[in-house]
């Protein structure tokens, strides 16, 4: 296992902590911004970064700037703590974009996570 695919691992573990409460949706400046839509919130890029993962979802133009539009501003993470599970919601998104980066580097535009 290369150092890529042990991080992918660890970031899908804490990723899977997620409760999917949503709780922390609303607050989310970007979420209001883009009128609701749920993949520009804390929980839609988790949901994003984890199904990249999986290779569910095949990474595109449109996913990627719904990770890159966080604004790392952790007001989600504020909620998130309130609900007692505490995520490091920047954290993770950040390192999901770290590997998304590293594999468009990789593997051109269209590789899979
Ligand atoms: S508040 Fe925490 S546990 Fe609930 S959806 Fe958001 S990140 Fe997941
Ligand atoms: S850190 Fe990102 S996901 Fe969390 S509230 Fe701010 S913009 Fe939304």
């Amino acid at each position: 296992m290369n150092r890529d695919d042990r991080e992918q691992e660890l970031l899908l573990q804490e990723l899977a902590k997620c409760r999917s409460c949503r709780f922390c949706v609303d607050v989310c400046p970007t979420y209001q911004a883009f009128g609701g839509v749920e993949s520009f919130s804390s929980y839609g890029r988790m949901q994003i970064v984890k199904h990249l993962l999986n290779g569910v979802l095949e990474l595109d133009d449109a996913l990627t700037y719904c990770l890159y539009s966080c604004l790392q501003c952790r007001r989600c993470e504020v909620v998130c703590k309130s609900k007692g599970q505490n995520l490091d919601i920047c954290e993770l998104i950040q390192r999901g974009r770290r590997l998304l980066s590293d594999r468009l580097v990789q593997g051109g535009k269209h590789a899979k996570l």
